[in-house]
């Protein structure tokens, strides 16, 4: 049964290797485990719900704690201390886009929110009720999951919005195809989710980010059906699956999303290579990335994820064996792993492998190891696991991301993490922080940033500790004029950034969007726009 207050699956855990334990504890000091809220004592704090009674809506406790609150840290938080507060009053699980367009018009005429609830992983806060205001009813989309339409001559597949990954994935693979869609949340998150936070694969480079798959579909608006047809290009005005794309259930629910699809690949590869240092892996998957070398994902770890993500691997002896190899190649504490991946028939597989090579070869780069791709490989989506074990050890983690021109990418990643490092100084405690670069482009890649610290005493503490960082981190991302997001989204947590970056006319326009398609202001308040 998947967790109520963590990551996945219960029967599912991810060891702390010993040597990793001590790894933390030189860098960060002892954990500071606090125990977990039991959730009979936060269902005995679940207030009543507001909800007029209706058929398609169930007020269970435990359905609406399990609605409340999505991946997010101060999420964690919540729900780990039991301080959850604000609850949907309601939960429905609509099969049909008539049952949607029924339940705007309950939300109308009984004043009542809606949040559309896809997988619930979202890590900014966008699934949360509000403290205050009116009831809440959350539209969970778990139940339209079908492949409506499958159109294999122009690999367009119409999907209904509320489909997870793995469901889409093994529609598509009975059929030989693949959408290529792969979050590191993928074992949750909906296409509909992905569409509405513009979220981006592991493998973005090559099988495109949600944007590129995305290609029409209905959104359920309050003032009615909104269909987008799917053209393979159009000049007919701007493009209106972008208000779509990123809407993040502000302007309605997309009930069937119509997606571009690929042909399963002959061949899907993945290999560790090694740089000197992380500086001229930059330089290396840059020049790929402007050459146009069509592999499918390169992920470039600097030096202190490099080492981390080996200390956390629980190989010990084969990372003693392989470091005492790269001393003997002058590769020292500097070094810098890169995870690149190739999809494709056998040719161009091999092809892109050999031109990636020759371009990180002449950047330095050791040759590449098949074993190190193939244990990213095995451990994709396994690996979010984890951040249950660290909190049990009394460590927090998060992550945030951005993405900026490549001239930036030196100072920002330096800016960032130097600012981070310095704002927990400040209250005393330590961090461990480390970045990749993950999506390449012709102009730039984006930054992800993991940082762990140890828990306060208090919810309240660690909840201080984590604005403290994401406070400082922010700061820097906007003096540097690069996205608050690249994949995340703006929820609530990045909600008084947005301005920044879209300025008073961006932000007029987006408004009075809204207040067009949602002129009663039922959908999703707080989010996006704050
Ligand atoms: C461990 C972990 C790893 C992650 N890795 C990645 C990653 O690699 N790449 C990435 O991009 N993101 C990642 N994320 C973030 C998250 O998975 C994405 O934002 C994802 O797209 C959310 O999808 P969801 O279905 O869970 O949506 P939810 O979290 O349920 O909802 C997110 C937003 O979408 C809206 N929504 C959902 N369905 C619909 C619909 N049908 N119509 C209208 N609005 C809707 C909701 O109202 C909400 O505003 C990760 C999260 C976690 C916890």
């Amino acid at each position: 049964m998947r967790r109520w207050n963590g990551w996945g699956d219960d029967a599912t855990h991810y060891p702390l290797p010993k040597a990793a334990e001590q790894y933390l504890e030189s860098l960060l000091g002892v954990g500071n485990p606090r125990p977990d809220a039991d959730i009979r004592d936060v269902a005995a704090s679940v207030p009543k719900s507001r909800l007029w009674t209706h058929a398609s809506i169930t007020t269970d406790v435990e359905t609406r704690i399990r609605h409340a609150r999505g991946q997010s840290l101060p999420d964690w938080v919540s729900l780990r201390s039991g301080q959850i507060n604000a609850f949907p009053d309601g939960v429905s699980y609509p099969m049909s886009q008539e049952e949607i367009r029924n339940l705007f018009t309950f939300a109308v005429e009984t004043e009542v929110n809606l949040i559309p609830y896809g997988g619930g992983t979202s890590v900014v806060g966008h699934i949360n009720p509000l403290l205050e205001g009116k009831p809440v009813l959350t539209l969970d989309m778990s139940r339209m999951n079908n492949l409506i339409e499958f159109d294999s001559t122009s690999q367009l597949a119409t999907f209904e919005a509320g489909v997870s990954g793995p469901d889409l994935e093994a529609l598509l693979n009975k059929r030989n195809f693949t959408l290529g869609h792969f979050p590191q949340s993928f074992e949750y998150s909906t296409l509909g989710g992905w569409i509405v936070t513009r979220s981006s694969g592991q493998q973005s480079y090559y099988y495109g980010r949600i944007e590129d798959l995305f290609a029409g579909g209905v959104m359920e608006t309050p003032q009615g059906p909104m269909e987008l047809l799917p053209h393979p290009a159009s000049a007919a005005g701007p493009d209106l699956r972008h208000l779509i794309l990123g809407s993040e259930g502000r302007l309605g629910v997309i009930t069937h999303a119509i997606v571009r699809c690929r042909s399963l690949p002959e061949e899907e590869r993945f290999y560790g290579v090694f740089f000197k240092e992380w500086e001229a892996g930059l330089e290396a998957v840059r020049e790929v990335a402007q050459k146009g070398v069509p592999v499918s994902m390169m992920r470039l770890s600097d030096p202190l994820e490099t080492q981390t993500t080996l200390m956390l691997s629980g190989r010990e002896r084969v990372v003693e064996l392989a470091d005492l190899g790269m001393k003997s190649f002058g590769y020292g504490s500097e070094r810098s792993l890169l995870i690149l991946g190739i999809s494709g028939d056998r040719r161009a597989v091999s092809s892109a492998r050999s031109r990636a090579m020759a371009i990180f070869r002449s950047h330095g780069s050791l040759p590449a190891i098949a074993a190190i791709g193939e244990m990213w490989q095995k451990s994709r989506f396994y690996s979010a696991y984890l951040r249950n074990t660290l909190w049990k050890q009394g460590y927090a983690v998060d992550t945030l991301e951005t993405a900026v021109s490549w001239s930036s990418i030196p100072d920002l990643t330096k800016g960032i993490i130097g600012a981070m490092q310095q704002s927990i100084n400040q209250l005393g405690e330590r961090i461990l922080v480390f970045s990749h670069l993950s999506h390449h482009y012709l102009d730039g890649a984006s930054i992800y940033v993991t940082y762990l610290f140890r828990r306060g005493n208090v919810p309240e503490e660690t909840l201080h500790r984590w604005r403290t960082l994401k406070e400082a981190a922010s700061q820097v991302i906007l003096e540097h004029g690069a996205t608050i997001s690249h994949q995340h989204g703006i929820g609530l947590d990045h909600a008084s950034y947005l301005k920044n970056e879209k300025g008073k006319i961006g932000m007029d326009l987006l408004q009075v969007t809204c207040k067009q398609l949602d002129p009663n202001g039922i959908m999703n308040p707080g989010k996006l726009l704050g």
